[in-house]
Protein backbone atom coordinates (compact mmCIF):
# COMPACT_ATOMS: atom_id res chain seq x y z
CA UNK A 1 0.00 0.00 0.00
CA UNK A 2 2.64 2.44 0.64
CA UNK A 3 3.20 4.23 -2.97
CA UNK A 4 1.92 7.30 -3.62
CA UNK A 5 -1.30 6.30 -5.55
CA UNK A 6 -2.66 2.81 -3.83
CA UNK A 7 -4.24 2.47 -0.62
CA UNK A 8 -7.39 2.67 0.70
CA UNK A 9 -8.09 5.41 3.08
CA UNK A 10 -11.24 5.87 5.57
CA UNK A 11 -12.50 9.66 5.66
CA UNK A 12 -13.90 10.77 8.19
CA UNK A 13 -16.14 14.28 8.01
CA UNK A 14 -17.51 15.62 4.90
CA UNK A 15 -17.70 19.75 5.85
CA UNK A 16 -15.74 22.19 4.46
CA UNK A 17 -12.03 20.88 4.78
CA UNK A 18 -13.06 17.27 4.78
CA UNK A 19 -14.43 16.85 0.98
CA UNK A 20 -11.90 18.88 -0.76
CA UNK A 21 -9.58 16.31 0.95
CA UNK A 22 -11.24 13.79 0.04
CA UNK A 23 -11.42 14.30 -3.14
CA UNK A 24 -7.90 15.05 -3.39
CA UNK A 25 -7.07 12.11 -2.24
CA UNK A 26 -9.51 10.11 -4.66
CA UNK A 27 -8.13 12.23 -7.44
CA UNK A 28 -4.19 11.02 -6.16
CA UNK A 29 -5.53 7.91 -6.98
CA UNK A 30 -6.29 6.24 -3.12
CA UNK A 31 -9.33 4.45 -2.53
CA UNK A 32 -11.26 6.18 -0.20
CA UNK A 33 -14.28 5.09 1.68
CA UNK A 34 -15.97 8.63 3.30
CA UNK A 35 -18.64 8.43 6.14
CA UNK A 36 -20.27 11.79 7.62
CA UNK A 37 -22.88 12.36 10.15
CA UNK A 38 -25.03 14.05 7.79
CA UNK A 39 -26.00 11.42 4.71
CA UNK A 40 -25.86 14.01 2.13
CA UNK A 41 -22.78 15.56 2.86
CA UNK A 42 -20.99 13.54 1.00
CA UNK A 43 -23.32 12.89 -2.17
CA UNK A 44 -20.97 15.44 -4.44
CA UNK A 45 -17.89 13.46 -3.97
CA UNK A 46 -19.46 9.77 -5.91
CA UNK A 47 -18.31 11.54 -8.71
CA UNK A 48 -14.49 11.11 -7.73
CA UNK A 49 -15.08 7.64 -7.31
CA UNK A 50 -15.68 8.07 -3.38
CA UNK A 51 -17.78 5.31 -1.78
CA UNK A 52 -19.93 6.98 1.12
CA UNK A 53 -20.37 4.77 3.75
CA UNK A 54 -23.47 3.91 5.98
CA UNK A 55 -20.66 4.42 9.06
CA UNK A 56 -17.91 4.84 10.82
CA UNK A 57 -16.93 0.73 10.98
CA UNK A 58 -17.55 0.30 7.17
CA UNK A 59 -15.61 3.51 6.13
CA UNK A 60 -12.90 2.58 8.42
CA UNK A 61 -12.56 -1.42 8.98
CA UNK A 62 -10.56 -2.07 5.54
CA UNK A 63 -8.60 0.74 5.46
CA UNK A 64 -4.71 1.62 5.61
CA UNK A 65 -4.93 4.54 6.77
CA UNK A 66 -8.22 6.88 8.60
CA UNK A 67 -8.05 10.55 8.33
CA UNK A 68 -10.56 12.55 10.40
CA UNK A 69 -11.58 16.40 9.69
CA UNK A 70 -14.30 17.08 12.19
CA UNK A 71 -14.82 20.03 14.23
CA UNK A 72 -13.93 19.58 18.14
CA UNK A 73 -12.30 17.51 20.37
CA UNK A 74 -15.62 15.80 21.68
CA UNK A 75 -16.46 14.38 17.73
CA UNK A 76 -12.85 12.95 17.62
CA UNK A 77 -13.35 11.37 20.98
CA UNK A 78 -16.56 9.64 19.45
CA UNK A 79 -14.97 8.38 17.01
CA UNK A 80 -11.95 7.05 18.93
CA UNK A 81 -13.86 5.46 21.78
CA UNK A 82 -17.45 5.35 21.00
CA UNK A 83 -19.23 2.26 20.13
CA UNK A 84 -18.57 2.48 16.24
CA UNK A 85 -15.12 3.61 17.18
CA UNK A 86 -11.30 2.71 16.45
CA UNK A 87 -11.16 1.05 19.51
CA UNK A 88 -14.33 -1.07 18.57
CA UNK A 89 -13.17 -1.47 15.26
CA UNK A 90 -9.45 -1.18 14.41
CA UNK A 91 -8.84 -0.25 10.93
CA UNK A 92 -6.53 -2.56 8.72
CA UNK A 93 -3.25 -0.43 8.51
CA UNK A 94 -3.49 0.50 12.44
CA UNK A 95 -3.29 4.10 11.07
CA UNK A 96 -5.08 7.50 12.11
CA UNK A 97 -4.14 10.79 10.89
CA UNK A 98 -6.64 13.25 12.65
CA UNK A 99 -6.85 16.59 10.59
CA UNK A 100 -9.29 18.27 13.27
CA UNK A 101 -7.95 21.30 15.16
CA UNK A 102 -8.59 20.12 18.91
CA UNK A 103 -7.27 20.32 22.36
CA UNK A 104 -3.16 18.83 22.71
CA UNK A 105 -3.96 16.71 25.36
CA UNK A 106 -6.77 15.23 24.34
CA UNK A 107 -5.32 14.05 21.64
CA UNK A 108 -2.32 12.84 23.52
CA UNK A 109 -4.81 11.05 25.96
CA UNK A 110 -6.59 9.30 22.47
CA UNK A 111 -2.77 8.58 20.86
CA UNK A 112 -2.14 6.87 24.20
CA UNK A 113 -5.37 4.40 24.21
CA UNK A 114 -4.78 3.75 20.87
CA UNK A 115 -1.18 2.96 21.05
CA UNK A 116 -2.34 0.39 24.05
CA UNK A 117 -4.48 -1.18 21.07
CA UNK A 118 -2.06 -1.14 18.56
CA UNK A 119 -2.86 2.11 16.38
CA UNK A 120 -0.41 4.67 15.64
CA UNK A 121 -2.10 7.92 15.97
CA UNK A 122 -0.62 10.90 14.16
CA UNK A 123 -1.63 15.17 14.93
CA UNK A 124 -1.97 16.80 11.74
CA UNK A 125 -4.24 20.14 11.87
CA UNK A 126 -4.19 22.23 8.57
CA UNK A 127 -3.52 26.03 7.91
CA UNK A 128 -4.34 27.28 4.18
CA UNK A 129 -8.44 27.22 4.77
CA UNK A 130 -11.38 25.80 1.93
CA UNK A 131 -8.77 27.47 -0.75
CA UNK A 132 -5.39 25.23 0.23
CA UNK A 133 -7.82 22.26 1.05
CA UNK A 134 -9.34 22.63 -2.68
CA UNK A 135 -5.75 22.90 -4.42
CA UNK A 136 -4.27 20.60 -1.93
CA UNK A 137 -1.88 22.91 -0.89
CA UNK A 138 -2.43 22.60 2.84
CA UNK A 139 0.44 23.31 5.35
CA UNK A 140 0.50 20.26 7.78
CA UNK A 141 1.75 20.18 11.43
CA UNK A 142 2.13 16.53 12.27
CA UNK A 143 2.85 15.49 15.72
CA UNK A 144 3.15 11.73 17.08
CA UNK A 145 5.81 9.38 16.06
CA UNK A 146 8.11 9.71 13.00
CA UNK A 147 7.39 6.25 11.48
CA UNK A 148 4.17 7.19 11.74
CA UNK A 149 5.19 10.13 9.59
CA UNK A 150 6.83 8.34 7.00
CA UNK A 151 3.84 5.85 6.61
CA UNK A 152 1.00 8.58 6.55
CA UNK A 153 3.55 11.00 4.11
CA UNK A 154 2.26 9.60 0.70
CA UNK A 155 -1.35 10.34 1.28
CA UNK A 156 -0.71 13.77 3.45
CA UNK A 157 0.94 14.94 -0.01
CA UNK A 158 -1.83 14.56 -1.83
CA UNK A 159 -3.64 17.03 0.94
CA UNK A 160 -0.55 19.25 1.09
CA UNK A 161 2.26 21.03 0.06
CA UNK A 162 4.31 21.82 3.24
CA UNK A 163 4.65 18.69 5.90
CA UNK A 164 6.14 18.82 8.68
CA UNK A 165 6.84 16.78 11.48
CA UNK A 166 6.54 19.48 14.56
CA UNK A 167 7.37 16.56 17.31
CA UNK A 168 5.63 13.93 19.72
CA UNK A 169 2.05 13.29 19.67
CA UNK A 170 -0.28 16.47 20.80
CA UNK A 171 2.70 18.82 18.93
CA UNK A 172 0.71 19.36 15.70
CA UNK A 173 -2.08 20.55 17.36
CA UNK A 174 0.23 22.88 20.01
CA UNK A 175 1.60 24.38 16.67
CA UNK A 176 -1.85 24.66 14.96
CA UNK A 177 -3.13 26.64 18.65
CA UNK A 178 0.00 28.90 17.93
CA UNK A 179 -0.85 29.59 13.96
CA UNK A 180 -4.34 30.48 15.40
CA UNK A 181 -3.32 33.03 18.14
CA UNK A 182 -1.32 34.71 15.52
CA UNK A 183 -4.48 34.86 12.88
CA UNK A 184 -6.43 35.97 15.67
CA UNK A 185 -4.89 38.86 16.60
CA UNK A 186 -3.82 39.96 13.50
CA UNK A 187 -7.48 39.52 11.91
CA UNK A 188 -7.94 41.97 15.40
CA UNK A 189 -5.14 44.85 14.12
CA UNK A 190 -6.78 45.06 10.87
CA UNK A 191 -10.01 45.35 12.00
CA UNK A 192 -8.59 48.06 14.23
CA UNK A 193 -6.72 49.69 11.43
CA UNK A 194 -9.50 49.62 8.88
CA UNK A 195 -11.81 51.42 11.71
CA UNK A 196 -9.58 54.42 12.73
CA UNK A 197 -9.16 54.89 8.60
CA UNK A 198 -12.48 54.95 7.82
CA UNK A 199 -12.85 57.52 10.72
CA UNK A 200 -10.39 59.63 9.42
CA UNK A 201 -11.82 59.30 5.54
CA UNK A 202 -9.38 57.01 4.06
CA UNK A 203 -9.41 55.29 0.94
CA UNK A 204 -9.76 51.34 2.17
CA UNK A 205 -8.96 49.87 -0.43
CA UNK A 206 -6.04 51.83 -1.39
CA UNK A 207 -4.58 51.85 1.98
CA UNK A 208 -4.36 47.66 2.31
CA UNK A 209 -2.68 48.47 -1.38
CA UNK A 210 -0.20 50.37 0.48
CA UNK A 211 0.46 48.50 3.56
CA UNK A 212 0.26 44.72 1.48
CA UNK A 213 3.58 46.85 0.13
CA UNK A 214 5.17 47.45 3.59
CA UNK A 215 6.17 45.58 6.57
CA UNK A 216 2.38 45.85 7.90
CA UNK A 217 2.12 43.06 4.70
CA UNK A 218 0.19 39.62 5.77
CA UNK A 219 -1.83 36.86 4.76
CA UNK A 220 -4.68 38.31 6.72
CA UNK A 221 -4.60 41.67 5.21
CA UNK A 222 -4.35 40.52 1.65
CA UNK A 223 -7.08 37.90 1.67
CA UNK A 224 -9.21 38.88 4.42
CA UNK A 225 -9.43 42.97 4.27
CA UNK A 226 -11.16 42.88 1.08
CA UNK A 227 -13.68 41.31 2.11
CA UNK A 228 -13.80 43.58 5.71
CA UNK A 229 -14.28 46.51 2.88
CA UNK A 230 -16.73 45.33 1.01
CA UNK A 231 -19.13 43.81 3.64
CA UNK A 232 -18.85 40.34 2.23
CA UNK A 233 -19.35 38.03 5.33
CA UNK A 234 -20.21 34.85 3.63
CA UNK A 235 -17.20 32.68 2.89
CA UNK A 236 -14.03 31.24 4.63
CA UNK A 237 -13.49 29.89 8.05
CA UNK A 238 -16.58 30.38 10.56
CA UNK A 239 -16.53 32.69 13.71
CA UNK A 240 -17.88 29.88 15.40
CA UNK A 241 -14.63 27.64 14.23
CA UNK A 242 -12.07 30.94 15.32
CA UNK A 243 -13.84 31.08 19.00
CA UNK A 244 -13.60 27.39 18.93
CA UNK A 245 -9.67 27.31 18.48
CA UNK A 246 -9.27 30.78 20.49
CA UNK A 247 -10.85 28.53 23.67
CA UNK A 248 -8.29 25.92 22.72
CA UNK A 249 -5.87 28.13 22.81
CA UNK A 250 -6.66 29.81 26.47
CA UNK A 251 -7.53 26.38 28.35
CA UNK A 252 -3.96 25.62 26.49
CA UNK A 253 -2.48 28.74 28.24
CA UNK A 254 -4.19 27.82 31.81
CA UNK A 255 -2.92 24.03 32.02
CA UNK A 256 0.90 25.55 31.67
CA UNK A 257 0.18 28.61 32.68
CA UNK A 258 1.04 31.39 30.66
CA UNK A 259 -0.60 34.62 30.04
CA UNK A 260 -2.14 35.48 27.31
CA UNK A 261 -3.86 38.70 27.44
CA UNK A 262 -3.82 39.99 23.49
CA UNK A 263 -5.69 36.43 22.98
CA UNK A 264 -8.06 37.08 25.84
CA UNK A 265 -8.91 40.65 24.42
CA UNK A 266 -9.43 39.00 20.80
CA UNK A 267 -11.50 35.99 22.13
CA UNK A 268 -13.99 38.61 23.84
CA UNK A 269 -14.31 40.40 19.90
CA UNK A 270 -15.08 37.22 18.81
CA UNK A 271 -17.44 36.58 21.34
CA UNK A 272 -19.38 39.81 20.68
CA UNK A 273 -19.70 38.58 17.52
CA UNK A 274 -21.63 35.52 18.06
CA UNK A 275 -23.57 37.44 20.76
CA UNK A 276 -24.97 39.13 17.35
CA UNK A 277 -25.57 36.11 15.73
CA UNK A 278 -22.76 36.27 13.49
CA UNK A 279 -21.08 32.72 14.25
CA UNK A 280 -21.54 31.15 11.17
CA UNK A 281 -20.16 34.01 8.92
CA UNK A 282 -16.79 34.07 7.88
CA UNK A 283 -13.88 35.59 10.23
CA UNK A 284 -13.72 38.91 7.98
CA UNK A 285 -16.97 39.54 9.97
CA UNK A 286 -15.10 40.13 12.74
CA UNK A 287 -14.97 43.68 11.37
CA UNK A 288 -18.60 44.25 12.25
CA UNK A 289 -17.94 44.56 15.92
CA UNK A 290 -16.36 47.69 14.95
CA UNK A 291 -19.39 49.32 12.99
CA UNK A 292 -20.99 48.82 16.07
CA UNK A 293 -18.41 49.82 18.05
CA UNK A 294 -17.53 52.71 15.97
CA UNK A 295 -21.42 53.94 15.35
CA UNK A 296 -19.84 53.70 11.84
CA UNK A 297 -20.37 51.59 8.44
CA UNK A 298 -18.17 52.48 5.19
CA UNK A 299 -20.80 50.34 3.15
CA UNK A 300 -24.23 52.51 3.08
P1 LIG B 1 -17.30 21.61 9.04
O1 LIG B 1 -18.18 21.87 10.21
O2 LIG B 1 -17.63 22.23 7.73
O3 LIG B 1 -17.13 20.02 8.79
C1 LIG B 1 -17.10 19.06 9.82
C2 LIG B 1 -17.88 17.84 9.32
O4 LIG B 1 -17.75 16.79 10.29
C3 LIG B 1 -19.38 18.11 9.15
O5 LIG B 1 -19.79 17.76 7.84
C4 LIG B 1 -20.04 17.21 10.21
O6 LIG B 1 -21.30 16.71 9.83
C5 LIG B 1 -19.00 16.10 10.32
N1 LIG B 1 -19.07 15.32 11.56
C6 LIG B 1 -19.32 15.75 12.82
N2 LIG B 1 -19.26 14.72 13.68
C7 LIG B 1 -18.95 13.61 12.95
C8 LIG B 1 -18.72 12.23 13.26
N3 LIG B 1 -18.81 11.78 14.52
N4 LIG B 1 -18.42 11.39 12.25
C9 LIG B 1 -18.34 11.84 10.97
N5 LIG B 1 -18.55 13.11 10.60
C10 LIG B 1 -18.85 13.99 11.59
O7 LIG B 1 -15.84 22.07 9.51
P2 LIG B 1 -14.56 22.39 8.59
O8 LIG B 1 -14.56 23.83 8.24
O9 LIG B 1 -14.45 21.37 7.52
O10 LIG B 1 -13.40 22.19 9.68
C11 LIG B 1 -13.04 20.90 10.14
C12 LIG B 1 -11.86 21.05 11.10
O11 LIG B 1 -10.76 21.68 10.42
C13 LIG B 1 -12.16 21.92 12.33
O12 LIG B 1 -11.51 21.38 13.46
C14 LIG B 1 -11.58 23.27 11.94
O13 LIG B 1 -11.23 24.03 13.07
C15 LIG B 1 -10.38 22.86 11.11
N6 LIG B 1 -9.98 23.84 10.09
C16 LIG B 1 -10.91 24.48 9.33
C17 LIG B 1 -10.49 25.43 8.39
C18 LIG B 1 -11.50 26.21 7.55
O14 LIG B 1 -11.09 27.21 6.93
N7 LIG B 1 -12.76 25.83 7.48
C19 LIG B 1 -9.13 25.69 8.21
C20 LIG B 1 -8.20 24.98 8.97
C21 LIG B 1 -8.63 24.06 9.92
Amino acid sequence: MNNKTSGVVGFLGLGVMGREMARNLAEAGFTVHAFDVIPTAGDALRQFGIEIMPDIPSAVTDADIVISMLPDTPQVEEIVSGTNGLLAHPPRGKLFVDMSTIAPDATRKFSQALAAAGITMLDAPVSGGPVGAKNGTLTIMVGGEASGFAQATPFLQAMGTTLNHVGASGAGQTVKLCNQLICGINIQAICEALALARAWDIDLVQMREVLLGGSAASWMLDKLAPAMIEGDVSAGFRIDLMMKDLRLVLEAAQKHPVPLPATALVATQYQNAQAYGEGSNGNQALFKVYDRLTGQNNRN
